[in-house]
């Protein structure tokens, strides 16, 4: 079968490259291993080989440019006719070497053109600070920011730093979901859950801990107080910057003005130029009949139950479902997971979660591959019915916890009065935040692209910047680590295997387990492995995964090094303090490369 020519992609962030110089001549009889092109890219490069024998046939010519995965050439065997493979439907040439003239040449790329521009002008100077002194209409603003999440009040903190006037508009309690019902909530509970696992685990270490018991509404006030401290710390700093908090709901009434329903039951209207809509999601619930019933619960019920329920059904084994159930198993709760896909926590390198399903499946019931049919009454309790491999079964709890995912929080904002575009609740963005309409923005969950914390503070900081005047990197946001707070745990940073494999990428996966690295056993918690993908040609790393303690810190490390396109070579040469859980990066990039000093 003919082979391709393609470009390969030899790092995290090429996505496209440029035929520098053919190697190979047109009808060569090449060998697999043979030189075939020169290949420029991101200011390298590289030489390009044939991966079978066979005869060569150019597809493009010398200076084409082509993006990543595009065919450019093809090597046939004995027999094959050119004009065959190509009116082949699966054979397909890239688009832009398909010339407007009908050669198979590419040709450059048109030039894009550029988004409308705002009609507002932004200050000159990136370093501006304090009141922009403009003369505006009364109830008018620099920039209005719709929601007070980690998006949003980011957002508007970071435009304030440069010099805006700024309107945060926020309906319930700042911090967002974040703060409020999600990360910092969740892991408040998680961490009461750790002391009283570790406070029964003491004798292993020589403690004795008699009689250990929990009181959960000591471990609910803690919870509440340090979400409390966080949504003080956020009130203080929007005040201390001079940002004008509205406390209500907006809607749009126009492109550039909304209405806001304040909390005391009057309305107001404000306009600006600038726009941030940041109003982050809800819980979503699938339509399996009985949801709407007593005591079936989304996380944020679960959030604020002020009691340990004797049983919980968790529909979802997701990040939020597997982080719950942590949560109520460790504090005795007869936890049950149902999941629908065939494995728990989608989404994550798969070796991770069927590593991870192994060690949780200690504490909790685990089915996977199951559908929920429905949610019934059985007395007190609720009952649900799911069918998994074709045999329906049933499981009883006093509580149902849905943690099916979460929807963008859009439709109160009146979209269509302004005519932004949304897809299934969705706000469209482009790569910088903008939608179809000049100086509106959407960041955060809002607009579904990435729902987690800090990728909606980068966004409003990259929407802030671009009000501003800059122009923010959009490539950082091909890096963007994700933690699980589970225990051990869980955290990653670039692709997958199997996202690897799927692109047909060339790599290898380094690993090595935190049983050989002696903080980890000092520690007592020595489950778990870091796995590192590389590219084979250059050793770039391409994804991090991994599953043990402190993972969710380790991880910065491994952002940063894809940040910087760093090679195995970088994270292994670079001297690691000892004894620390980060040796085990350091030589998981050994094993990687010529083998870690600690594993044989
Ligand atoms: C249980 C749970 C745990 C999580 N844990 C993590 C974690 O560990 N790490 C992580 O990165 N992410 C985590 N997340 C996800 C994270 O909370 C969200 O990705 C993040 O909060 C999104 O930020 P945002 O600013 O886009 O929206 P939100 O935080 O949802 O904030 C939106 C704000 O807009 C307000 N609003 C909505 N509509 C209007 C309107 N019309 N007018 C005025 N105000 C409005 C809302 O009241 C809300 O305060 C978790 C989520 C949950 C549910």
């Amino acid at each position: 079968m003919a082979q391709r020519v393609i470009i390969p992609r030899l790092g995290q962030t090429m996505t496209e490259g440029t035929v520098a110089k053919w190697l190979a001549a047109q009808d060569q009889r090449v060998n697999a291993g043979d030189p075939v092109y020169e290949l420029e890219y991101d200011k390298a490069t590289a030489v390009v080989e044939a991966k079978k024998s066979g005869i060569f046939k150019r597809l493009a010519e010398e200076g084409a440019k082509a993006a990543v995965g595009e065919t450019v050439g093809v090597i046939l065997e004995e027999g094959e006719k050119l004009e065959d493979i190509l009116s082949q439907k699966t054979f397909t040439v890239a688009n832009s070497a398909k010339a407007a003239s009908g050669s198979l040449y590419t040709q450059p790329e048109p030039e894009k053109k550029e988004a409308p521009k705002a009609a507002y002008t932004p200050p000159a100077s990136f370093k501006c600070t304090g009141d922009c002194p403009r003369n505006k209409p009364a109830n008018s603003t620099d920039t209005i920011v719709i929601g007070g999440g980690p998006g949003g009040y980011v957002a508007a903190l970071r435009l304030a730093l440069l010099g805006a006037k700024v309107t945060l508009v926020e309906k319930d309690t700042l911090g967002g979901t974040c703060l409020n019902r999600g990360c910092i909530p969740t892991k408040a509970l998680l961490q009461s859950a750790e002391m009283y696992t570790a406070c029964l685990q003491a004798a292993e270490f020589g403690v004795k801990a008699e009689q250990v018991s929990f009181d959960y509404s000591v471990v609910c006030t803690r919870r509440k107080k340090t979400v409390d401290a966080l949504v003080g710390g956020v009130k203080g700093l929007l005040k201390a910057r001079k940002v004008e908090v509205i406390s209500g709901e907006a809607a749009f009434e126009g492109p550039h003005t909304i209405n806001v329903k304040l909390s005391d039951g009057t309305e107001k209207k404000l306009t600006a130029d600038n726009i941030i809509i940041a109003s982050g999601s809800v819980p979503a619930k699938p339509p399996i009949p009985g949801l709407d019933g007593k005591n079936v619960i989304t996380s944020d019920e679960a959030l604020v139950l002020e009691s340990i329920p004797e049983s919980m059904v968790i529909i979802g084994g997701g990040v939020i479902g597997m982080e719950l159930a942590m949560v109520f198993s460790s504090f005795n709760c007869t936890v049950t997971v149902v999941e629908a896909l065939p494995e728990i926590l989608p989404g994550i390198d798969g070796e991770i979660a069927k590593n991870y399903r192994r060690i949780a499946a200690k504490r909790m019931a685990i089915y996977s591959g199951a559908a929920v049919a429905s949610v019934t009454d059985a007395g007190d309790a609720k009952c649900v019915l799911f069918n998994k491999e074709g045999n329906e079964q049933k499981i009883e709890a006093q509580y149902v916890l849905v943690a099916t995912g979460r929807r963008p929080e859009t439709a109160a904002l009146q979209l269509g009065a302004a005519g932004i575009k949304a897809e299934r609740g969705r706000i469209t963005v482009d790569d910088k935040w903008r939608t179809n309409i000049a100086g509106v923005y959407c960041i955060g969950d809002a607009n579904g692209k990435t729902m987690l914390a800090h990728a909606a503070s980068a966004q409003g900081i990259d929407a802030a910047d671009l009000i501003m005047g800059h122009t923010p990197d959009a490539k950082r946001h091909r890096v963007i680590p994700a933690c699980i707070y589970t225990d051990p745990e869980i955290a990653s940073v670039g692709r997958t295997e199997e996202q690897l494999k799927n692109e047909g990428m060339d790599y290898k996966a380094s690993k090595f387990s935190f049983r050989a690295n002696g903080r980890a056993l000092t520690l007592g918690k020595a489950e778990g492995f870091v796995k590192i993908l590389s590219d084979k040609v250059h050793n770039e790393v391409l994804g991090v995964h991994i599953m043990g303690p402190n993972a969710t810190e380790l991880i910065g490390e491994c952002a940063l090094a894809m940040r910087m396109e760093c090679c195995l070579e970088e994270l292994a040469e670079t001297i690691h303090a000892h004894p620390t859980l980060g040796e085990a990066v350091m030589e998981a990039a050994e094993a990687g490369l010529f083998g870690a000093i600690h594993s044989l």
